[in-house]
């Protein structure tokens, strides 16, 4: 089932706009529709500037916010020849950087180009710690969520968002824009607000940039109403939700498999193992397992076809933030089957025959994230910036 396609009456410009507090601080850099048929982080960030610009709030430090992908945002499509949000591997983001030459459409690297330096911009004026908020909606309707790339210092403001905080989709793709910024050291948060068209997704967007805002020390939620007001309207809608969810598995969409997703299905919603989800010229589609699905596809483009996931206790979370503050990881090697990988620094490579007992999900708990699997060998790293960031001291 495919949506209809929205007439795009509107003009974008890259920079939605800046706002400088009269006090030096904390920096907020948001991205809206880095998909170009989602539009309401944009229009969320234009009505979050209008309040700041309307009302003296002791404002402190910088709140940028930024359009994805213009071209893209034009023509009310989700990308043109790649998907904007799949092109940020270190690899291409170095190849940028040294000037090319391109290896993607003409089209395609021009956005990447105007948005990496756009990007760039607002984080060399940082004077403060920077978090960075990546704004998303989806094909199908449901409850919005929280995306995380799981470091102990995003932790810190995922959970200020009365929303599911979901852990490990950007494990299972590769080239993600969160992690190339989480790979600079910044804090870095994904919000999926729900459905593309749906009036109340603008509403969450601008909720999570309030929260942010707060979060982030930027501005009290006490002193502006729609702050304030921003937590009762995600509280609302996910309160019957699991506060943490991981992801399990993620259904991939090949170019003319003809997978075409049941109609119904909304995030969140509680699917059986072997209930078929889809359908594709091979066969039905069943789900792997039991668990609640999440951005199943309902449009067009795109090369992720659902993806399951299931709760997490907290108490692991918990049992996970000792093991990192103790620096276990560094015991990493001395595991049954674990070794360094002799041509990554920071990568281990696990044999899965060896290490038999859930090893990602021990390899998790210390803070690696899985880089790729082959057969029986996965490979994992840690993020850089797990505890401190780039300008913490020691302690
Ligand atoms: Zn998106």
């Amino acid at each position: 089932m495919l949506t209809e396609k929205p007439t795009v009456s509107r003009s974008f410009q890259r920079i939605i706009g800046v706002h400088t507090g009269r006090k030096p601080g904390p920096s907020l850099v948001c991205v809206g529709g880095i998909h170009g048929n989602e539009t309401s982080g944009i229009v969320a960030l234009e009505r979050v500037f209008d309040t700041l610009a309307k009302k003296d709030c002791n404002f402190q430090g910088e709140l940028t916010g930024i359009a994805g992908n213009l071209q893209a945002l034009r023509l009310g499509d989700r990308y043109m020849g790649d998907d904007l949000n799949r092109v940020w591997t270190p690899e291409r983001v170095a190849l940028l950087e040294r000037g090319g030459p391109p290896d993607l459409a003409p089209a395609d690297w021009q956005e990447m180009t105007e948005l990496h330096a756009a990007l760039s911009e607002a984080f060399e004026r940082a004077t403060g710690e920077v978090a960075f908020l990546d704004l998303h909606t989806s094909s199908a309707f449901g409850e919005p969520f929280v995306l995380l790339g799981d470091t102990i210092r995003n932790r810190r403001f995922a959970f200020r968002f009365p929303a599911p905080v979901i852990l490990g989709l950007e494990e299972t793709i590769d080239g993600v824009l969160l992690e190339h910024v989480n790979s600079l050291g910044h804090i870095t948060i994904g919000f999926e607000a729900g459905q593309h068209d749906d009036p109340q997704s603008i509403c969450n967007q601008e909720a999570a940039i309030w929260i942010m805002l707060n979060a982030a020390g930027c501005v009290d939620a006490n002193q502006i109403p729609a702050a304030r007001e921003a937590f009762d309207t995600l509280r609302r809608q996910t309160q019957h939700l699991p506060a943490v969810m991981e992801i399990r598995r993620r259904r991939p969409v090949e170019k003319g498999d003809g997978f075409n997703m049941r109609p119904g299905y909304r995030n969140f919603q509680q699917v059986s193992a072997g209930e078929v989800l889809a359908e594709t010229h091979a066969g039905d589609v069943a789900a792997e397992e039991t668990g609640r699905i999440l951005l199943p596809l309902y449009q067009g483009q795109g090369n992720d076809g659902y993806f399951l996931g299931r709760s997490v206790s907290r108490f692991w979370l918990r049992v996970s933030y000792l093991l990192r503050r103790l620096h276990v990881h560094r015991l990493a090697s001395w595991l049954p089957g674990v070794r360094r990988d002799p041509d990554h620094e920071a990568c281990f490579i696990v044999d899965k025959h060896v290490a038999r007992f859930f090893p990602l999900q021990i390899m998790h708990l210390m803070g690696f994230r899985k880089v790729r699997q082959r057969g029986d060998t996965l490979i994992v790293s840690r993020r850089r910036y797990d505890l401190r960031g780039p300008n913490d001291r020691a302690s």
